[in-house]
């Protein structure tokens, strides 16, 4: 951690934060807080320049129009690529993810991307909506994936990234694999939020933050029974 406290920058709030995507803020800030840790909560809008300093970045999800300008944004203003390179945690979420790579499409026009996974995003056939699970890459030691996406684009994986998980409903990237990870940078796909519906994900990037290696366990009967009832509603859809 940068500071004695665990620093997490929201970022652009005005623009990207559909689909309850606040949450994954909320679900980070408490899950660290019930481990002792001191959590310092930043919103940065998108007229603010933002911290460098901080542990972990969120970006969520975002029609065209604002993940267009947000990335606009985030080009100029540089500072989420110079945390980048101190070592900082960056989550993605769908339109957060997709901004992410190289380029993608808003409004059918390619737009630049941060550069800072090797992925691009085009258009896909249809919009994909709906329930997302997968099993997630067994190197990050998290269970299966769970979510709900809702996304026109379709991401292409270059080598310099790790499909997070292997779909086993819904689209994700491709309809194969889903989300991308490279050392402590994770996209993917899922609302819900992702991090409330995957706790054991929240506390991987805790764990990237942090340099633990593990953390206390906590209860999580509440976020069992959703990820149950989620996994319910996969399976009755498909008999
Ligand atoms: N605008 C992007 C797309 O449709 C991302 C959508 C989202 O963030 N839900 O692909």
């Amino acid at each position: 951690m940068s500071t004695e406290s665990l620093r997490i920058v929201w970022i652009y709030p005005d623009l990207l934060s559909t689909y309850g995507d606040r949450g994954n803020m909320l679900i980070l800030a408490r899950r660290a807080q019930q481990r002792g840790m001191p959590v310092e909560v930043l919103e940065v809008r998108s007229d603010q320049a933002l911290p460098a300093t901080a542990d972990i970045y969120l970006i969520g999800g975002g029609e065209d129009g604002p993940q267009a300008l947000g990335a606009q944004r985030l080009r100029a203003d540089g500072g989420l690529h110079r945390a980048v390179a101190q070592g900082s945690v960056v989550f993605g979420v769908c339109a957060g993810y997709q901004l992410l790579g190289t380029s993608f499409f808003a409004k059918g026009v390619q737009c630049a991307g941060l550069e800072l996974l090797d992925l691009s995003s085009d258009r896909g056939p249809s919009r994909a909506v709906g329930e997302l699970a997968g099993d997630i890459d067994p190197r990050l030691g998290v269970p299966a994936l769970t979510g709900f996406e809702n996304h026109g684009g379709r991401t292409h994986l270059g080598p310099g990234v790790s499909p997070l998980a292997r779909v086993t409903a819904g689209v994700g990237n491709d309809g194969a694999t889903e989300g991308a990870w490279r050392g402590k940078l994770l996209g993917t796909y899922s609302h819900g939020p992702a991090l409330a519906r995957n706790p054991a994900l929240a506390d991987l990037l805790l764990r990237w933050a942090t340099g633990a290696h593990q953390l206390p366990p906590l209860d999580d009967t509440w976020a069992d029974r959703l990820r149950a009832e989620r996994r319910a509603a996969v399976a009755a859809a498909r008999a």
